[in-house]
């Protein structure tokens, strides 16, 4: 047997360690082992990719040695909150990779086969989109960009034209790509400007649901670069990466009730939104000192974390005052809202870098139906996800979206600073309700205070 079947034996291996880490990464218990089962298998596809070329290995040893290190600096330097950038950033880099191999391949041998053409152009088109799109996403969310959405008049026409005309450019590179290296040329930096023109109309907001579209982009654009240069291995990864950044693009956009054109061509975000109906009534407001009265009465609690956990960075308090409500006596429960703070997980994230039991961690669907039985929830920083008006208030714009049914709790209390409203800018009648009682102040020193008045006891 040639060592070519056994490469393929590598391959096949590598690729099952992908989809067995994949599956292991969804939950949050099995997600570490999942993520090094992923890098053991992609050390197997790269050392055996090595092996099948005869190369000489001076420049990839280097070029190892040079991106193992950054990886571990960033690994390390990078903080949870900063998570999404990092995610951007290597889309990016990706999609870059995509386009450069093809560019390589083009050189390398510019007649080719039809198939083969189509591959380096899909190569380039979608890795140029991702480069420079990952690099406007990663400005926004860091600052580096405005993060508003920027709109001006015929943006879709801008951006219908720069499309059409890299179908048409890549139809001429197509039937004739030896000889159109200008129009070769074209098409990479039309990619490259698509790329911008696309992600500048999106909100800083938004930038999750497009890091990961983007993320999807940069697998298919692996794929094709795969096609291009025959590699098996490259091919599978890149439909993997590709099809679980559409799955996890649509859990967001329907977990938000949006759709992805809504969350491509709205510019959220850059209006505010208003539901037609007033909220009525009055919020009351209650000390931490009397909110402890009724927490250490109750017997089953709940705590609903959103962005404004993230914010105040409230995650360890979080996690004392559960201890201190166990040792009380009570069943302590977090209810995770899929899109609750900015990136999909956040909350997940958060808890677990405070080693809050993953066993604690419910998902909506699975709370929902026990909400009625709770003695006090407790919201956290979040507003849009616990909004009844998702529910009942048809004008209102997050109409539609499934929220955590804090309502149906005996005692609501929601943490917050002030009566300001969340990242969808429509008011939350939750903080009217009769059972709902508003604690002011940051998430931390709240939460401290509540655990300081159990530990008083
Ligand atoms: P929201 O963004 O709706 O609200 C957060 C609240 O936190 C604010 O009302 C704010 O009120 C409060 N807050 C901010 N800082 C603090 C602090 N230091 N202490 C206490 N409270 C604070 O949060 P949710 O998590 O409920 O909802 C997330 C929203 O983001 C949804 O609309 C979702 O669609 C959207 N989104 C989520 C994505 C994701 O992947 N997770 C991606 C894109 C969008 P105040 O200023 O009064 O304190």
């Amino acid at each position: 047997m040639d060592l070519n079947f056994w490469i393929n034996i590598v391959y096949i291996i590598a690729a099952t360690l992908f989809i067995f880490g994949l599956k292991m990464m969804s939950k949050p218990d099995s997600a570490r082992q999942g993520n090094l089962i992923s890098a053991i298998g992609m050390a197997l596809a790269i050392g055996a990719t090595l092996l099948s070329k005869g190369l000489t290995f001076e420049w990839i040893i280097a070029g190892g040695i040079v991106g193992t290190v950054l990886g571990i600096i960033f690994a390390y330097a990078v903080t949870m909150t900063q998570m999404p950038e990092m995610v951007a950033l290597l889309n990016g880099f990706g999609g870059l990779a995509s386009l450069l191999v093809a560019w390589s391949a083009y050189h390398f041998k510019p007649e080719t086969d039809l198939f083969t053409t189509v591959a380096t152009f899909l190569s380039v088109l979608i890795g140029g989109v991702t480069f420079t799109g990952s690099v406007v996403a990663w400005g926004k969310l860091n600052g580096v960009f405005p993060s508003k959405s920027i709109l001006f008049q015929g943006q879709k026409l801008l951006n219908s034209g720069i499309l059409l005309l890299l179908i048409v450019g890549g139809y001429f590179y197509c039937i004739h790509p030896a000889v159109n290296y200008p129009v070769f040329l074209g098409i990479i930096i039309l990619s490259l400007l698509l790329g911008v023109t696309s992600v500048i109309p999106i909100g800083g907001a938004d930038m999750p649901v497009v890091i990961s579209l983007l993320n999807s982009y940069s697998g298919l654009a692996a794929c094709a670069s795969g096609f291009v240069i025959l590699n098996n291995i490259l091919i599978v990864a890149g439909t993997l990466v590709g099809a679980s950044g559409v799955i996890l693009t649509q859990i967001m956009c329907k977990a938000m009730n949006r759709s992805l054109a809504n969350v491509l061509f709205s510019g959220f975000g850059s209006v505010q939104k208003k539901s037609k109906s007033e909220v009525k009534g009055e919020a009351k407001a209650i000390s931490p000192e009397d909110a402890y009265l009724i927490l250490e009465a109750a017997r089953s609690v709940v705590i609903t974390p959103g962005y404004g956990l993230a914010v105040a960075q409230a995650q360890h308090a979080v996690r004392e005052l559960g201890e201190q409500l166990e040792k009380n006596g009570a069943e302590v429960r977090y209810a995770i809202h899929p899109v609750a703070g900015r990136m999909p997980g956040h909350m997940n994230v958060l808890l677990a870098e405070a080693n809050v039991p993953y066993d604690q961690l419910f998902e909506m669907d699975s709370i929902n139906p026990t909400m009625n039985s709770v003695d006090v929830c407790i919201v956290i920083g979040a507003n849009d996800t616990v909004n009844p008006a998702a529910l009942n208030d048809k004008t209102s714009p997050i109409y539609g979206m499934p929220i955590i049914e804090t309502f149906k709790a005996k005692t609501v209390f929601v943490i917050k600073r002030s009566m300001a409203s969340g990242f969808a800018g429509v008011e939350n009648e939750l903080f009217y309700y009769e059972n709902t009682r508003m604690i002011f102040g940051d998430a931390k020193d709240v939460v401290q205070k509540l655990v300081a008045e159990f530990k008083a006891k």
